[in-house]
């Protein structure tokens, strides 16, 4: 197994507010990472480290080399891609002018865009029949799908997911995962931040559990969907 991202003893914090507290984990090549946990746990704010729009201590190892100082733009062009929880559409512009722009980010050649595009399509075939409009007018799960097909116009190395669930209906979160859990197959790597517990560790291949900025535990997703501390505290009693 290689180890794509490795974070060590990582803190970030707000002025006087440390949110994340010297938390240490990895993600591998191929797999699917899931860090689960409750609202204000410190989700958000790793994943705004990891891709450099937060400062933070300690480390972070990409692909071998330290990108902890890196700005945004050099962590990106080395293929980490963050979809915020925001997903953060041009609203007024169509489906298909948000892919292409999520292409040009990365300055892709016309040929790829194309490949990249009937791929998004295939993937997330309402984004095909809405392609011409206007992504303020979508749905919130279609919101969520646009945003993750702008990220794969990038052909991201590692995908970082900011709660795809949040906000959406049981039955798109089931879409989404089914997509997540789709993309996982096809050996996207993934960095998923959820406080939907049961489906990210139903998707994920390992977890770990934050808590007011530190991570309480961790393991083989399966094994830790049915360890009873995490059952009872993110899982409520009917699991398992
Ligand atoms: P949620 O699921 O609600 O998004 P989260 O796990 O992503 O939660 P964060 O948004 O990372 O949590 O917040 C962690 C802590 O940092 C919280 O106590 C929050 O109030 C605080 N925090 C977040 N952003 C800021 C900020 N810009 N300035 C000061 N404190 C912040």
């Amino acid at each position: 197994m290689t180890t794509m991202l490795e974070a060590r003893d990582l803190s970030v914090s707000y002025g006087k507010l440390t949110a994340v507290k010297g938390v240490s984990f990895a993600v591998e090549e191929g797999k699917i990472a899931t860090i689960i946990g409750p609202n204000g746990a410190g989700k958000t704010t790793l994943l705004k480290a990891l891709i450099g729009q937060l400062p933070s201590s300690g480390s972070v190892v990409y692909g071998g080399a330290d990108i902890g100082n890196m700005e945004v733009e050099a962590r990106v062009e080395r293929g980490i891609v963050l979809v915020p929880e925001t997903r953060e559409l041009f609203t007024d512009l169509a489906v298909s002018d948000n892919l292409l722009l999520g292409a040009f980010t990365h300055r892709r050649k016309s040929a790829q865009v194309k490949e990249d595009t009937e791929r998004v399509y295939a993937l997330f075939p309402r984004l095909k029949e809405r392609r011409a409009q206007l992504a303020g007018t979508l749905s919130g799960g279609e919101r969520q799908m646009l945003a993750l097909g702008r990220a794969l116009m990038g052909r991201p190395k590692l995908l970082m997911l900011d709660e795809p669930s949040l906000g959406l209906a049981p039955l798109i979160v089931r879409e989404i995962f089914r997509i997540i859990a789709k993309l996982g197959e096809e050996g996207v790597t993934m960095l998923l931040v959820e406080q939907n517990a049961r489906a990210a560790l139903e998707t994920a291949d390992y977890g770990y559990v934050l808590e007011s900025g530190e991570l309480v535990h961790q393991g083989i997703a399966s094994d830790l969907m049915r360890d009873p501390k995490v059952m009872a505290t993110y899982l409520g009693k009917s699991a398992g």
